[in-house]
């Protein structure tokens, strides 16, 4: 026993057990669509229920062709796909786990000409318009969930998720946002649930009883024209009647311009949404979005918020969450840090999902563990995410380690990152590697100079060169004036800003440096409140009991300036940029293109913009404008004919991100 009791507890249902409270949310990777994909998904699901996850639910597969995500999407819809999807749950039964798939019309989502919803009303995220659906498109579709449903028994899925939530095919019927029919499937909001209450209707006659069907319903969808409290409720009961045996939350519709995943989000933000639900019926319910840790999983299930945790991301981070939970070991989770970038990233742009903090994921056949033929003593220099990352997976592989850092603590960039309001998940990965790193026998020395002359000394076989990079200056007349900061003394608190700030550079990091000048003085224990006032929530439904206004924080006079032309922070990922845009706008920052540095001066920053001299006077300017490697050793070890290697930022700062600078070092590490 330990402290997780509730969240470990099985589930019965009566025909099934859930061996415990976790579940594994559906997320759509792109091996579904991949040649090969359900191997690879197999692996991916196998080892995930291999460290024990209770029920794992697949990503979104399509009752017909109207209904994928895109042109060749997955789908299930024929006896012959069915050896392909048993290879999965083949996979997860033979690991002691249970599998639903994920039935997922995207009607006005989908991404391909063909798409089709209860009324043309074109989604403002997508450039297809849908086509209405005639009666008898209504009537077939229903027909194919229902086959989906069937086939997926017949692959040995345990039951199916409808997705019921987000935006996609059903909600569109069930909100009057996007449903406009005068028939008998628009208008009343009992003409308007009849879909998915036929939909679950045919699936039961077509599984019977022992099947496990699961309803994915939007309690809150966070658009204008989306359902009321009272029938988010009605439609609860009417699931329940027509035989579903677990509920979902779904959160959002896509959308919606309400951040609901990303790193901005607290920590647990709307489990309230289910506990209200939960107090209004009796039925298992699924709590999700932002849970990434066993402590607030087993609060949720302890508190009554709900019967199950769902997370999809943070099994990307760490396939053995659920066993190192049941060890009572939870410092030693690789906790997904909320940043998007390689799975839902990845995701929208078509390419195989994975994770930045673990990059095996979706990825194990092809980048497999192998114990090393030949242990060898290796010596890395640098403690940033490419060091540390290196460093694990050459440990694992059975290499003697010894990390080098000249600082007094490990984390490099994402020491600085998770000072960023938003970001402090970051600091989760650096506890991650001080925990995990001494246990797999890695020596970290801290405060350690290497250098030419001491590399001998200390007689490893091979080098790995992680020393990063360091920012540089823009050539502007007065760059080394005293209003100037780096982005990095900013961040690590070394040099403080006044309250009128230019910031030179857009990209990510100046992005993030606006946000932690707006933020630094909140509260951090108000996370909420600053949340729910920053997107505009405060009315969009029962809030009174879940948000205390706060007095906000004066705020300070931001102008973040780039050279380039087009969108600030446009190389942000497509799931999260908006969310900066947006927040830098409400917030008032005067975001300038194509600006011209003129000079800086005891006056301020003088620039040119727009074909007239202007001067902003500010009290500093922070300086974002980009990085150098920091790699002084790498030629002098090579040319002494050491083995001897060279990754992330000290290897190349063109576009260079976290993403790529841990790949490249757990790519190392598999291979030395
Ligand atoms: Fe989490 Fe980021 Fe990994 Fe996605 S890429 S699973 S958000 S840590």
């Amino acid at each position: 026993m330990n402290n997780y009791n509730n969240v470990l507890s099985p589930l019965h249902l009566g025909f099934l057990t859930l061996r415990n409270r976790f579940v594994m949310g559906s997320m759509h990777t792109n091996l579904e669509e991949t040649p090969d994909g359900f191997v690879r998904l197999a692996e991916f699901y196998r080892e995930r229920a291999a460290h024990g996850v209770g029920l794992i639910i697949t990503g979104g597969i399509a009752p017909n062709k109207e209904g994928c995500v895109a042109r060749g999407g997955a789908m299930l819809s024929d006896t012959s796909q069915i050896e392909e999807h048993k290879k999965v749950t083949n996979a997860v039964h033979d690991e002691g786990g249970k599998i639903c798939m994920q039935i997922l019309h995207t009607g006005r989502y989908g991404y391909h000409p063909e798409i089709v919803a209860p009324s043309a009303v074109q989604a403002p995220i997508n450039v297809f318009k849908p086509r209405e659906m005639t009666e008898s498109d209504i009537e077939k579709t229903m027909v194919d969930f229902a086959r989906c449903a069937q086939l997926a028994m017949q692959a040995n899925y345990d039951g199916v998720e409808i997705m019921g939530s987000e935006g996609y095919l059903i909600n569109q019927f069930i909100a009057q946002r996007t449903n406009k029919r005068v028939d008998s499937w628009g208008g009343s909001y009992e003409n308007r649930i009849k879909f998915p209450l036929e939909i679950v209707r045919r699936i039961k006659q077509a599984t019977g009883p022992d099947f496990l069907i699961i309803f994915r319903l939007s309690m809150l969808d966070l658009v204008e024209g989306g359902s009321s409290w009272e029938e988010v409720v009605s439609l609860a009961h009417a699931l329940k009647s027509n035989g579903v045996h677990i509920i979902n939350t779904g959160i959002g519709w896509h959308e919606a311009r309400v951040p609901t995943i990303a790193s901005v989000v607290p920590r647990m933000a709307f489990a309230w949404v289910t506990k209200k639900l939960k107090q209004e019926i009796d039925i298992p319910l699924i709590a999700v979005n932002r849970i990434n840790d066993p402590e607030i999983a087993e609060k949720i299930i302890a508190e009554s918020f709900a019967d199950l945790v769902s997370m999809a991301r943070p099994f990307l981070a760490d396939p053995a969450f659920v066993s190192k939970t049941i060890a009572g070991k939870p410092e030693f989770i690789n906790t997904c840090i909320a940043c998007n970038q390689a799975c839902l990233d990845h995701t929208f742009q078509l390419k195989i999902s994975s994770c930045l903090v673990n990059p095996r994921a979706c990825h194990e056949t092809i980048m497999p563990v192998i114990p090393s033929d030949k242990a060898k003593k290796i010596g890395v220099i640098g403690a940033g995410p490419a060091g540390l990352a290196f460093a694990e997976m050459a440990a694992r592989r059975g290499h003697e380690v010894t990390i080098y850092e000249k600082n007094h603590s490990i984390g490099g960039q994402f020491l600085l990152a998770k000072n960023i309001p938003g970001k402090e998940e970051y600091g989760e990965t650096i506890r991650y590697f001080q925990n995990q790193l001494p246990a797999l026998g890695v020596t970290i020395r801290l405060a350690a100079q290497i250098d030419a002359s001491t590399v001998e000394t200390c007689q490893h076989d091979a080098w790995v060169i992680a020393t990063g990079s360091v920012p540089t200056l823009p050539e502007i007349p007065g760059i080394y004036h005293q209003k100037i900061i780096l982005y990095s003394e900013l961040l690590s608190g070394i040099r403080k800003a006044g309250n009128k700030v230019a910031v030179i550079g857009a990209g990510g990091i100046g992005i993030d440096v606006c946000t932690f000048l707006l933020k630094q003085n909140n509260p951090p224990n108000q996370a909420w409140e600053a949340f729910v006032r920053d997107w505009n929530m405060e009315g969009m439904l029962e809030f009174s009991d879940h948000y205390n206004n706060i007095k906000e924080q004066p705020q300070r006079e931001i102008y973040l300036l780039k050279r380039s032309s087009g969108k600030h922070g446009s190389k942000l990922g497509k799931t999260t940029g908006w969310i900066h845009r947006s927040y830098l706008t409400a917030q008032g920052v005067h975001m300038l293109s194509e600006v011209e540095y003129v000079s800086i001066d005891d006056s301020g920053l003088h620039i040119m913009h727009q074909h007239e001299n202007k001067l902003l006077e500010v009290d500093h300017i922070i300086i974002c404008t980009g990085q150098k490697s920091e790699n002084t050793l790498f030629h002098d070890l090579n040319s002494r004919g050491m083995e001897v290697y060279t990754i992330g930022g000290a290897d190349t700062v063109n576009e260079l991100d976290a993403k790529t600078a841990i790949e490249q070092g757990v790519r190392l590490g598999l291979k030395i």
